[in-house]
């Protein structure tokens, strides 16, 4: 098998960054198993602090992976823990049916340290790579996770990521248990790079003054993501924020609302104060994390969908696996 290791970022104590001449053979030297277990090619895209990425950096890595499509089994993306899931959300949907498993991992604690993680999670993610598992995924601690379905939910812990609502695709114990709820490839691979930077996500909280929002119509943003209460739900009495909403739809924007609870799905039909968004011209993402909605909402604006009732259909449609369409 041959994995294509399109290292991303090496996990190093701050400020010590290494060159990119010298992370392949920081890597091998530390984990000289993986060439056990596949034939490796180590290319060092851009080594940072994974907070400092943009989108330049997703296109970037789309368009590695895309290059080399036909020359590896699978690739391993090595990736700073904080943004990964965005990374891994962006790729999800610009590498269109992807051939190929594309993992992402990283570590709570540097390649060089005692006790670190990111050994485990690179010989597993390289291991994984080599199985036919279709999808851009994270691996980190002891399972394989939907990347556009992860969240990072531990900054301390070493099962750091957590897919609240699916279910992992693969498990590492004693055996590796690839599970068959992966995505099948159909069609053709197609590489679709254009991403807009034209969203903005706010989190609702009681007590929340309207007023403080008004800047936002004025903002050159089309698609504000709400993160709320619940099954979706902010106040509509005091402070409602439906004159906010409506206000944002008449100028062009769309509202689409998350849920600040992280298990379960959005359910706009369910209560008033949902209703009362819904008829103000919010959409609600279904059981999408707000980190999918958020970087979907930029793919889907990149890719020309620009008025809120276009944007607001395709955002509820399946692209990746980040959504469950089948809720009536
Ligand atoms: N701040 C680091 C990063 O995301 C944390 C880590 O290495 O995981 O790049």
């Amino acid at each position: 098998m041959h994995t294509g290791g399109t290292f991303g970022m090496v996990p190093m104590p701050p400020n010590q960054l290494l060159a990119p001449d010298e992370v392949a053979s920081h890597i091998l030297t530390h984990v000289p198993e993986l060439e056990k277990l596949a034939h490796i090619t180590v290319q060092c895209v851009f080594n940072l602090d994974s907070a400092d990425i943009q989108i330049d950096h997703w296109q970037r890595l789309a368009r590695m992976v895309a290059e080399h499509l036909d020359d590896y089994d699978g690739f391993v993306i090595i990736h700073g823990t904080d943004s990964m899931v965005y990374t891994a959300a962006a790729l999800s949907f610009m590498l269109r049916n992807l051939p190929r498993p594309v993992i992402l991992t990283g570590s709570q604690r540097p390649l060089a340290a005692i006790r670190t993680d990111a050994r485990t999670n690179l010989i597993n993610s390289v291991e994984l790579a080599t199985h036919s598992i279709p999808e851009v995924a994270i691996f980190f601690g002891t399972r394989l996770y939907r990347g556009n379905r992860t969240v990072k939910n531990s900054s301390i812990h070493y099962d750091a990521f957590q897919s609240p609502n699916y279910p992992p695709l693969a498990e590492v114990g004693i055996d590796v248990h690839v599970f068959d709820h992966h995505r099948r490839c159909q069609g053709g691979f197609q590489l679709r790079e254009a991403i807009s930077p034209a969203v903005l996500a706010v989190r609702y909280f009681p007590g929340l003054l309207p007023e403080y929002l008004e800047y936002v119509a004025g903002l050159p943003v089309k698609a504000v993501v709400l993160e709320a209460l619940g099954l979706g739900h902010t106040a509509v009495k005091s402070q409602s924020l439906v004159p906010w909403i409506k206000g944002l739809r008449e100028a062009g924007k769309l509202v689409v609302i998350t849920s600040q609870s992280r298990h379960g799905r959005v359910d706009l039909s369910r209560y008033e104060n949902g209703l009362r968004l819904r008829q103000a011209g919010a959409v609600g993402a279904g059981d999408m994390t707000t980190e999918a909605a958020i970087v979907k909402l930029m793919h889907l604006l990149g890719q020309g969908y620009d008025t809120p009732e276009i944007l607001g259909r395709r955002l509820r449609e399946d692209l990746a696996g980040e959504i469950t369409t089948d809720h009536g």
